[in-house]
């Protein structure tokens, strides 16, 4: 590391909203480890806010070499060695707001209509929110995706394995091809978003 980028970390710990609380601690957690004025989580660098963490995302994300990778790509380019609270959201604004990536995206968005919010519900077990998690590497059982689903009440959720084509073939089903989890008063679904 340059001379000059490892004297940005270091002013830059005592601006962070996180790394200042850990810079004045009397104690550290195990997990991390003071060397030579930088903190390590896990052996990851702490990065706080500042230039070199701009650096990073740019030299993960936008040089030409990068390619302008997608968040999980640029992710997993980050995060196997460098560690800041919330990263994956830091990572996946900067990708985000890239412009480049932007110009080059062809828009399939449809137009933004009104927000309509949504009437609390009145009953357990009727109303859910769904998340998808796919397509994952299959595991042995033959799975390659996950859902999420959150009944609107309780909070209750469930995490189930699925299998890609059946994830979506659940879905009109009202889960009833599926792992049994949904309610048969089920009448409102919602896509989290
Ligand atoms: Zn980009």
């Amino acid at each position: 590391m340059h001379p000059d980028d490892k004297q940005d970390l270091v002013d830059s710990y005592a601006s962070d909203p996180f790394f200042k609380n850990i810079v004045n601690a009397e104690s550290l957690p195990d997990v991390l480890v003071r060397h030579d004025g930088l903190f390590y989580y896990q052996s990851k660098l702490c990065v706080p806010e500042s230039s070199y963490r701009a650096k990073l995302l740019y030299d993960n994300h936008s040089i030409p070499v990068s390619g302008h990778l997608v968040v999980r790509k640029t992710s997993s380019r980050l995060i196997p060695s460098y560690f800041w609270p919330k990263m994956r959201e830091t990572i996946r604004q900067y990708v985000q707001s890239c412009h480049k990536c932007q110009e080059s995206k062809p828009s399939n968005q449809k137009p933004y209509g009104f927000l309509n919010p949504l009437e609390p519900p009145v009953e357990p077990w009727a109303d859910f929110s769904m998340d998808f998690a796919t397509p994952l590497p299959k595991t042995k059982n033959d799975n390659s995706g996950i859902v999420v689903v959150v009944e609107r009440l309780t909070k209750m959720a469930h995490i189930v394995g699925n299998k890609w084509a059946n994830v979506r073939l659940s879905i009109p089903r009202h889960g009833r091809k599926g792992p049994g989890l949904f309610s048969s008063m089920a009448h409102v679904f919602v896509p989290k978003r």
